[in-house]
């Protein structure tokens, strides 16, 4: 059940194209066929772990929301490019960042243009999807193209050693995944009337020192790309419209879910997590079979489900509350976790949904059975009761998961101490840092040489 070995690598893409370097008329230059890496059927070789490439997710570098439709492509071609601003092993490459993205926009174009930006400290940061076709100012078409954009002007300068590392990793990375010979790695100015990517790059590049670098990182392990290891997309359970459950003191359970959820991308922003996004930060009440994808779209890695849980009519009683009558019951309380076969990655749910019980039982938590119970309603399979893991296939918001996917009960708000509890920021906070510490353990496992089966 551990063997599951891609689930990082579901939404990897990110970078694209480039167009600050010089603008101009050029050639038009069909894309490279992709070449398929034939596997030898020879005896297997035990291979080297590839070295990591970092890359500094966009929603960490503080990126402007793309604006406008993505056309999308499927990548044949690597290009270099530089971005024509002097740059130097200090500058602030976020800010640098920030700035080309914000230039970009105003041209007109959806994003930042390139796929990949790599600063002169050597930080590789995200750019647009992968999957998007990147944009250009000069006369040739960047469809099929990686668009990897260092941070610098090579006319006037050398790149840093530092950027030079981080870039045969990237290209490293690129040249394997999307099957392109390191001797077609080109430079923009192959393309199109341009000098990017600037002399001193370009040297490196059509010299082949560039190539025997990257060479050098394939033959030893190649390199993996670490951006989208885990990134947390966060649902808010129900909608503002219809808002699920109701606690004990007559609140609706979607405004719990709603504080909790923003607490847990705050929580987990701080911890060394890639990212945690809120899927609906607008309130706006997505579709709940679309929000598994939407998440996956964003590039999240993970997808949680944050909800508060009721219990079944029959143990409902009725108590005063600011003079109306409310349904409570003290029967249960405790936190459930849920986890669908229907979702395209049972394996890596369940492990996700582990790692989270076991986190919470480590806190001290309980879990309750209630669910489990043969009654009307309920009736839910164990994947594991000590955790609370259960297995519930019909959820819509798990069903069209592409990600590892769990929904979570986070307490009984019908139990009127757990409502109490979970209405203050102390009596959430076990639980916050319980599912960080889950989602942590979680993501730091299914980073490693995951996918590596035992030769
Ligand atoms: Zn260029
Ligand atoms: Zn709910």
């Amino acid at each position: 059940m551990h063997a599951h070995a891609t689930w990082r690598c579901l939404f990897v893409l990110v970078l694209l194209v480039g167009p600050g370097c010089g603008a101009s008329p050029g050639s038009e230059e069909p894309a490279v066929p992709v070449v398929a890496v034939a596997a030898v059927d020879t005896v297997p070789v035990p291979v080297a772990e590839p070295v990591v490439v970092p890359v500094v997710p966009r929603r960490v570098w503080g990126a402007d929301l793309p604006q406008g439709a993505f056309r999308t492509h499927t990548i044949s071609a690597i290009t270099v490019h530089h971005t024509a601003v002097a740059s130097r092993a200090d500058t602030d490459g976020r800010a640098r960042a920030r700035a080309h993205t914000r230039g970009h926009l105003e041209r007109g174009w959806p994003d930042l243009a390139y796929h990949l930006l790599i600063d002169g400290s050597g930080v590789v940061r995200q750019g647009r999807p992968t999957t998007a076709i990147g944009d250009t100012g000069t006369d040739y078409d960047p469809t099929g193209h990686l668009l990897v954009t260092l941070e610098g002007n090579f006319e006037d300068h050398p790149p840093t050693e530092a950027q030079l590392e981080s870039t045969a990793r990237v290209l490293a990375w690129g040249s394997a995944t999307y099957g392109v010979p390191v001797s077609e790695i080109d430079g923009h100015k192959d393309h199109a009337s341009t000098a990017c990517p600037g002399e001193s790059l370009y040297r490196l590049l059509a010299s082949g020192a560039l190539g025997r670098r990257v060479q050098e990182v394939l033959d030893a392990g190649g390199a993996r790309r670490s951006l989208q290891d885990c990134v947390v997309g966060v649902d808010v359970g129900h909608s503002a419209e219809r808002a699920g459950a109701t606690s004990a003191r007559g609140v609706p359970e979607h405004a719990f879910n709603r504080r909790f959820a923003q607490e847990l991308v705050a929580a987990l922003e701080a911890e060394p997590v890639d990212g945690a996004f809120l899927l609906d930060p607008d309130d706006v009440g997505l579709p709940l079979k679309d929000r598994a994808p939407l998440a996956a779209a964003r590039e999240a890695t993970v997808f949680l489900s944050i909800h508060h849980d009721s219990v079944q009519p029959r143990y409902l009683q009725s108590w005063e509350v600011d003079g109306a009558q409310r349904p409570y019951s003290d029967a249960f309380r405790g936190h459930s976790l849920f986890i669908s076969d229907g979702g395209a990655d049972p394996e890596g749910s369940e492990r996700l949904g582990r790692a989270l019980g076991g986190a919470l039982i480590e806190a001290g938590r309980q879990p309750t059975a209630h669910h489990a119970e043969a009654i009307e309603g309920e009736g839910r399979p164990w994947v594991d009761a000590a955790l609370g893991l259960y297995r519930y296939d019909g959820l819509a918001v798990l069903r069209t998961s592409s990600l590892p996917a769990v929904l979570v009960e986070v307490g009984v708000i019908v139990h009127r101490d757990e409502e109490a509890s979970l209405a203050t920021a102390a009596g959430r906070a076990p639980m916050l840092q319980a599912l960080v510490a889950g989602v942590s353990a979680y993501c730091v496992s299914a980073a490693g040489p995951s996918g590596s089966p035992a030769p």
